[in-house]
């Protein structure tokens, strides 16, 4: 085995998850964390608190990657096996380690006891050559140790706890150990959006028919889709990051003109981020009017860090009566084209700019569902209008899902008109 790791495997341990009680956010969670290390998750495991399915399924996970993640069953309650069935699995004995000890003796004291309980004192108990990973949000130590085929790591299930731990303690030591590592696998990501994945993968597979697997330099693609958009993502084994990209960097021009009316660039993938990061850099704002999304876009933008800057305010105007009265739309148009009309999206993409005194003006108007719509506006119809400095732009959007998607897509959307005509405004 290498220094470091090529790939790992999360192995999740607790009836709550079987049961549908507790969600399992660790596992997602550590994906991302370790993606950014360029660590895949090749494998995870949903196993009770049964000491035998955590034996079978950490036997498992050594033998398909090099570094094995556990989280829950780490606490001093009866039904906590974790340490029990991984000791047994790698023929390892239970020791005190006093420097857990000491720590939880002196946990206890700040709480105004004098002795620990004893159960508690079980906690103290890790792995004989292993590492304990400090924890500062709970008694539970992580527990770090090598075997001869994989780096294993015991986490405890609560979710706040083994964050602590990752990003305290776990993360740097990792980063350290992939620095020496010979070989290790590196991401290029390119976020799209307004783009169906049937699409955009059959302009990409014809784009790529004529590309050699010689020429492809050992690169793969994979398309990740959700809701807002879809993520080409490149990946490449190498040595260093440099040699990596170069590799990469063929493939990614070769589409590059498939892809730009779609990209957006956001370091998290966040579209509400791209479009804040650009008003920013221009010392622009933006105010949103919102019928069907409710909301929806208001709350992507002031979730970003440091909204105040940018967000110069919104108003959901439901009702025929708050569209009229708040936004100056016209009771003679709503009248004549509905409330989901290009007329009336424009007009409240301009009222709301012109009322919050910000550059741009967002508009969005539409049938979510599931009663409301007609043969000319069915289900999913939305009109999205966006106003730069006075001018207005709309389009018509027909989505399908369902009530809430309709909404998320739509929201999405306009965030999405809003970022291309930031950017083609200075193309
Ligand atoms: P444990 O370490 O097994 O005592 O877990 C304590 C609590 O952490 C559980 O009751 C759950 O609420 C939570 N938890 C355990 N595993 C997970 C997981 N994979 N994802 C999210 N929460 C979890
Ligand atoms: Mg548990």
């Amino acid at each position: 085995m290498s220094q470091g790791a090529t790939s790992a495997a999360v192995v999740s341990v607790g009836n709550e998850l079987l049961f549908g009680e507790t969600l399992d956010t660790n596992t997602a969670w550590l994906g991302r964390k370790l993606a950014t290390l360029g660590i895949p998750v090749v494998r995870g495991y949903t196993v009770g608190d049964v000491a035998e399915d955590i034996g079978w399924a950490v036997r498992d996970a050594i033998q398909v990657a090099d570094l094995v993640l556990v989280t829950g069953g780490l606490g001093p309650t009866p039904d906590d096996l974790t340490k029990f069935a991984v000791a047994n699995v790698l023929g390892r004995d239970l020791v005190v380690d006093d420097r857990v000890k000491e720590s939880l003796q002196e946990r206890f004291r700040e709480q105004g006891m004098d002795s620990v309980p004893p159960t508690a004192y079980d906690q103290a108990y890790v792995l004989s050559g292993s590492e304990p990973l400090h924890n500062a949000e709970g008694t539970a130590p992580g527990i770090f140790l090598r075997s001869d085929e994989a780096i294993i790591v015991l986490l405890p299930g609560v979710p706040r706890e083994l964050k602590d731990i990752v990003n305290g303690s776990l993360l740097p030591h990792l980063e350290r150990l992939q620095r020496d590592a010979p070989d290790r696998v590196w991401h290029h990501v390119i976020h799209t959006t307004g783009i169906a994945e049937s699409r955009l993968t059959a302009l990409l597979e014809e784009r790529l028919a004529d590309v050699s697997d010689e020429e492809r330099l050992g690169v793969g693609l994979a398309y990740l889709p959700d809701v807002r958009g879809v993520d080409l993502r490149f990946t490449a084994f190498g040595p260093s990051r440099d040699e990596a990209f170069a590799r990469m960097a063929p493939l990614v021009q070769s589409i590059e003109d498939v892809v730009k009316p779609y990209r957006f660039e956001s370091d998290s993938g966040d579209l509400a981020e791209a479009v804040s990061q650009i008003l920013r850099e221009r010392g622009m704002t933006i105010a949103t009017a919102e019928s069907c999304t409710g909301g929806l876009i208001a709350k992507q933008v002031t979730g970003v860090e440091g909204a105040s800057d940018v967000f110069a305010g919104g108003i959901v105007a439901y009702s025929n009566e708050a569209k009229i009265a708040l936004l100056g739309v016209s009771i003679l148009d709503l009248a004549e084209h509905g409330a989901v009309s290009e007329t009336v999206a424009n007009q409240l993409a301009l009222g709301v700019a012109d009322l919050m005194n910000s550059d741009i003006g967002i508009g969005v108007t539409g049938v979510a569902g599931p009663g409301g719509g007609t043969e000319e506006k069915p289900v999913g119809t939305v009109w999205i209008a966006t106003s730069l400095g006075g001018e207005v732009e709309a389009r018509i959007c027909r989505y399908s899902g369902g009530r809430e998607a309709v909404r998320v897509k739509a929201g999405h959307a306009a965030l999405a008109a809003v970022y291309r005509r930031l950017v083609d405004s200075t193309a």
